[in-house]
């Protein structure tokens, strides 16, 4: 592996791997697992979990698994499994090695994950609650308050295993009965309400993605989610922080079936990091899910959105997101990163890889008066700056040209280099139109509203970009430009962040009021004609505009729509 950037999860891997921990018989020493819940897309937080879970393996010699955690019918479907599947492959991982296919389902554990509740009955660790649910919340008690046992807890095993079957053979209705862990005899008085006897199974008459009708009983998440890992000879079982009061029953459970003889030490261990917060979004599913329903975004793929698949047609590189997760590492403390740190990673990748291009977005045309019409002279510039070896563009200078409103002011103020008018005896502007001829500015025409419709210049032959006259001229403005004669018409779409706030929910907020009603502006702009050939996910930077990318759903053969991926500086800086 590259450099490692160590956080305290490599330092406690790196000491298992030195005490042979996990040598286990043809298992590699780290097995790690990312394991989703199909009920929605994967957003740049499932990314960081990702890149840890994977990486580690990669780092370490180890696999890591993909996992859906699929106990729950009601909210599951195909369609979430098959994008988080493109997601992981297209963010440059793989759950291969060795030929074996490393994909699992929770599902795919029903039947053993029954049978190990049946022995936790047996073994009076477990017991059917038939309270109702008023009544089991209400005895649940509260932080700092002790719950009351449920009048079914001490009820024989034989009696609980019968009305279990029964509860799986269909004879009851949801919510009649409930499985509970019995960790403890006075686990209801445990200050950490997790552990007050935990629902492990409940009656579910819902079809399922995966298993159909063939059961109506499902295991819950803190149940399913150890064995599972277990089940895999997962070691290192790494959660975001939220789980670690759910540890203990974590821990509790392998053993407890450890001594029931389901599993071997040494069982897999739970370790916490903190959850990713990314200022200018929402990342919870339901927010984004509520942006999509709403129409407020055009779908999950959005370009706006922080989902991966949104992030990929933004145009951001799987590398400039491995990069960022490698950048703001691992820890237990909470807090938010700033946009701005996944904005610099995407320009660090982009910048050596991106050719060059023009792109002229807010046109205005330019008229070279003293320029035969009709005629063109070839005009060239490396695709890269910095790797000549990528060769050179070609776009023709003709007489008629488009530039950026912004770069004519008919009173220019201080210190403004661009065109400008003659003024008094003053003569207009001189400015070298990039790569192509230094011109001088004789004035504009204005329409009947007064406002500026063509720009008039006069060229000098002698000054073409790379000739020996060119040394000649001295100009403060450089400004970029396109041939009208040429230039590619393009749809080009500028996004930018979807939230004016850098914590838009944060306190339980109301974040649709912080909508940025600028993060999509979409205009009409003149491109370099070899843009015609760029390819759907082809990434360019646009000189002086930032990095854009050919649509990837959009876009069609001789005629791409450009998304702006990001400017080429950060404009947010307060
Ligand atoms: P959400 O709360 O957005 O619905 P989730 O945690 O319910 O997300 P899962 O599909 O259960 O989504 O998550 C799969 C894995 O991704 C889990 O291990 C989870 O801890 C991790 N994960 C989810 N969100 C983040 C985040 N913001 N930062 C880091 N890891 C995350
Ligand atoms: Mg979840
Ligand atoms: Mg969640």
């Amino acid at each position: 592996p590259t450099a490692l950037i160590s956080n305290f999860l490599r330092a406690i891997v790196e000491s298992n791997l030195a005490a042979g921990t996990y040598v286990r018989d043809g298992l590699p020493p780290v097995i790690t697992r990312f394991p989703p819940e199909p009920n929605g897309y994967l957003h740049i937080g499932h990314a960081k979990s990702i890149c840890l879970n994977f990486g580690m393996a990669r780092d370490y010699g180890g696999v890591c698994h993909l996992r859906f955690d699929d106990t729950n019918p009601a909210k599951e479907e195909q369609e979430y499994v098959d994008t988080i599947i493109d997601s992981v492959k297209w963010l440059g991982f793989s759950w291969e090695q060795d030929g074996r296919n490393h994909l699992y389902f929770a599902s795919d554990y029903f039947e053993q994950l029954y049978l190990m509740a049946e022995y936790l009955i047996s073994a009076g660790h477990a017991y059917v609650d038939s309270q109702n649910a008023d009544d089991m919340a209400k005895n649940r008690g509260n932080f700092g308050t002790p719950g009351t046992n449920s009048p079914f807890r001490n009820r024989p095993a034989g009696e609980s295993l019968a009305i279990f079957r029964d509860m799986k053979a269909g004879k009851y209705k949801d919510g009649e009965h409930i499985l509970r862990a019995k960790m403890r005899e006075d686990a209801m008085a445990a200050p950490n309400m997790n552990l007050r006897d935990p629902a492990i199974y409940r009656i579910r008459h819902a079809h399922h993605h995966r298993t159909g009708d063939a059961w109506c009983i499902y295991p819950m998440y803190d149940y399913t989610h150890p064995i599972s890992d277990a089940l895999e000879n997962v070691t290192h079982s790494l959660c975001t922080l939220e789980f670690q009061d759910h540890r203990p029953f974590y821990d509790w459970l392998l053993e407890t079936l450890t001594e029931g003889g389901f599993f071997k030490q040494p069982v897999p261990r739970q370790y916490e990091f903190s959850r990713l917060n990314l200022t200018y979004l929402v990342m919870s599913k339901r927010k984004l899910r509520q942006l999509v329903d709403d129409g407020i975004v055009s779908g999950w793929d959005d370009p706006r959105m922080p989902t991966l698949v949104g992030l990929r047609r933004r145009g951001y590189t799987p590398e400039s997101i491995q990069l960022f997760c490698e950048r703001i590492g691992v820890s237990k403390a909470d807090g938010w990163i700033d946009m701005s740190t996944l904005e610099a990673a995407l320009r660090d990748d982009l910048d050596p890889k991106a050719p060059r291009a023009t792109a002229v977005l807010r046109p205005l045309k330019l008229i070279v008066d003293n320029f035969p019409q009709g005629e063109s002279v070839d005009c060239t510039s490396p695709v890269h700056p910095h790797f000549p070896e990528r060769g050179q563009r070609t776009f023709p200078f003709t007489r008629d040209l488009w530039i950026e409103q912004d770069d004519f002011m008919e009173v220019p103020s201080k210190g403004y280099f661009r065109f400008f008018p003659p003024i008094g005896d003053a003569p207009g502007s001189r400015v070298r139109l990039r790569h192509g001829f230094v011109v001088e500015c004789t004035g504009c025409d204005k329409d009947a509203d007064g406002i500026v419709s063509a720009v008039h210049v006069n060229y000098f032959e002698d000054s073409k970009s790379g000739t020996e006259g060119s040394n000649a001229y001295k100009v403060k403005g450089n400004i970029h430009w396109v041939s009208a004669a040429t230039a590619l018409q393009a749809e080009v779409r500028l996004y930018d962040r979807l939230f004016t706030e850098a914590q838009p929910d944060a306190g339980g907020k109301d974040f649709i009021a912080a909508l940025n009603p600028n993060a999509l502006e979409v205009v009409t702009a003149y491109l370099e004609p070899g843009m015609s050939a760029a390819l759907p996910d082809q990434r360019f930077q646009f000189e002086r505009h930032g990095y854009f990318v050919a649509d990837r759903v959009d876009s069609v053969a001789g005629k791409p729509v450009f998304n702006r991926v990001t400017t080429l500086k950060d404009s947010w800086v307060k």
